[in-house]
């Protein structure tokens, strides 16, 4: 790989300039002319993603960033310092993507960085407990007292996966529901879409997941009680456990509707299933205290991710002693980890935590922007004659080409992914970094200031524009 002139330290928030001299000029003005995507120089990122194709499946190490629903090339990423990354081009963007969740506090946290600096030359694990495990499980106890005790694993898949076992252990029953649209990560039980029929029994999502595991899945409609009461009344005794996305992410930004989520509690509680609210994405972001803080949930276990990794790989899950003294070594439900509480890893996610603390108004900085961010694009939208549906829930935002109102995955999935597309291409042209797909959330930070949501809003008018006109 070529270095182009790598860009600088930046300072948290403070852009550098991308320096550009005239060699560098004449160079860029030739690939522009090349350049088929939209004007960028993407030259290093086209030949790296060329190597990475020869050598990894699709080019990426997870689905969504080989661009599969926008079409184009992805970028590699070079750095990225607050709200902005560079790409391995000197491409400069402000990132809506946010490492999908964990940066709250924007890249290259100062606070983040400096807990890695001292814990580093202490070793990097042992197998054995560090005290830093501690004093992360206490700040993640201290901001969710629902939970009575917790235990770090690597990601948020292995954190739901084992929350599942242990419903499953401690209920000694083998059904789940899961709800349409929700992700939970990838283990064989929740890689199941609802099967046809009224009473959903799961079907692989997947190739390669038995029909035997999602066979134990059932599918309920989120934001609809009344298909969750159908399968427990259906099938009531053999439910272990419910799991859902308190705040839907992953078919875009679905808030719960009003009275959703104490529905799903009272037929759990009545049904003696387990509830598990699973906050990989919103845990520490939509309120110090998660989901379960916001919308005052009490739930069994709860699961965690991304954001308790300050962007290191940590999962978590905890909740009731009743269920979490199940576990082993303390009980017979069997979950295990060779770099589970990983003394980086828990430093990274402990510095974030006291970070978020520090700033001291993280939430209501997001809840503000977040606001403005999405009165803005509703506006840009209307300006430009474009049917959107604007779904947000403080720093989660989810722009929807369609004119319904989105409320579940029906109509996640009824949008146009084509003007998606389009207006994509138009956002990353102008420096905007927005989830390549119409199914995600976007993620604000708090390193984005009030004219970095100005910048954005300007792009996105322009972008549709772009998508009025029908333009590529
Ligand atoms: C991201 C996510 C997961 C999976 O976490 P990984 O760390 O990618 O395994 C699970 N549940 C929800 C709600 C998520 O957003």
């Amino acid at each position: 790989m070529r270095a182009r002139g790598g860009p600088g330290r930046d300072s948290i928030n403070r852009p550098a300039r991308r320096r550009r001299t005239p060699r560098r000029a004449g160079r860029v003005a030739a690939r522009r002319a090349a350049c088929e995507h939209d004007g960028m120089d993407t030259r290093s990122s086209d030949e790296l993603f060329a190597r990475a194709r020869l050598v990894t499946p699709g080019g990426v190490n997870s689905p969504v960033r080989a661009f599969g629903s926008v079409g184009g090339t992805p970028r590699f990423v070079h750095s990225g310092s607050g709200c902005r990354i560079t790409d391995v081009d000197g491409n400069r963007y402000i990132d809506m993507v946010g490492s999908w969740g964990p940066l709250l506090l924007g890249h290259a946290h100062p606070r983040v960085l400096a807990a890695l600096r001292e814990a580093l030359p202490a070793g990097t694990s042992f197998g054995a407990p560090v005290e830093a495990e501690v004093t992360l499980a206490e700040a993640v106890l201290a901001r969710v007292p629902a939970a009575a005790s917790v235990r770090f694993v690597n990601s948020g898949t292995e954190a739901t996966m084992s929350a599942i076992r242990l419903a499953r252990g401690v209920t000694g029953r083998d059904l789940l529901v899961k709800f349409a649209g929700n992700y939970h990560g990838h283990a064989d039980s929740l890689l199941v879409a609802a099967g046809s029929g009224a009473l959903t029994t799961g079907v692989p999502s997947s190739a390669g997941v038995p029909p035997g595991a999602a066979g134990d899945t059932l599918v309920a409609r989120y934001n609809d009680a009344a298909s969750l009461r159908a399968l427990f009344e259906e099938r009531g005794e053999r439910i272990a456990a419910v799991i859902m996305e308190p705040v839907a992410g992953n078919m875009g930004v679905v808030p719960p509707a009003p009275g959703f989520l104490e529905a799903v509690r009272e037929l759990t509680r009545r049904f003696g299933a387990a509830m598990i609210v699973d906050e990989v994405m919103t845990g520490f972001r939509v309120a110090r205290g998660g989901a379960v803080e916001r919308f005052h949930l009490s739930p069994d276990l709860v699961t965690w991710g991304k954001v308790v990794g300050g962007g290191l790989p940590v999962g978590a899950y905890g909740g009731k002693a009743a269920f979490m003294d199940q576990v082993s070594p303390l009980g017979p439900v069997y979950q295990a980890g060779t770099l589970s509480g990983n003394p980086l890893a828990m430093a990274g996610g402990l510095a974030m935590l006291h970070a978020i603390d520090e700033a001291g108004d993280v939430y209501e900085a997001l809840e503000e922007r977040g606001r403005k961010l999405e009165a803005g694009l509703v506006a840009a939208a209307a300006q430009a004659g474009v049917p959107v549906q604007v779904n947000r829930v403080g720093s989660m935002l989810t722009v929807f080409f369609t004119g319904s109102a989105v409320r579940d995955h029906e109509g996640s999935a009824a949008c146009d992914a084509a003007a998606f597309a389009r207006w994509f291409h138009g956002l990353l042209s102008r420096g905007v970094w927005w989830p390549p797909s119409q199914f995600e959330s976007a993620f604000l930070s708090y390193a984005h200031r009030e004219s970095d949501v100005d910048a954005v809003v300007e792009a996105a008018a322009a972008a549709f524009e772009d998508v009025a006109a029908g333009a590529g």
